[in-house]
């Protein structure tokens, strides 16, 4: 791929690629819990995301962009 390389860490530590803009930035993954299965068995999203495009709503857990968009919109949800 051309283009400069993007660097968006300290040192040698190296990131995930984010899954929303696919820069190497990556610090953070989705938290948004959803259930799989017939069980109740929870799984998170777990999509990287960088520092840009995550969504920190109580500053602890982290969002991406589509999570972020049904949690806005379905407000009265329980985080947990
Ligand atoms: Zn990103
Ligand atoms: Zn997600």
């Amino acid at each position: 791929m051309p283009g400069a390389v993007i660097l968006c860490g300290r040192g040698s530590k190296r990131f995930s690629t984010c899954s929303v803009c696919h820069r190497p930035c990556a610090t953070q993954l989705c938290d948004y819990v959803r259930r799989v299965g017939d069980v109740g068995h929870k799984k998170t999203c777990d999509a990287a995301l960088c520092i840009s495009c995550r969504y920190t709503p109580d500053g602890q857990q982290d969002f991406c962009p589509e999570h972020a968009k049904m949690i806005r919109e379905d407000v009265s949800a329980p985080l947990s």
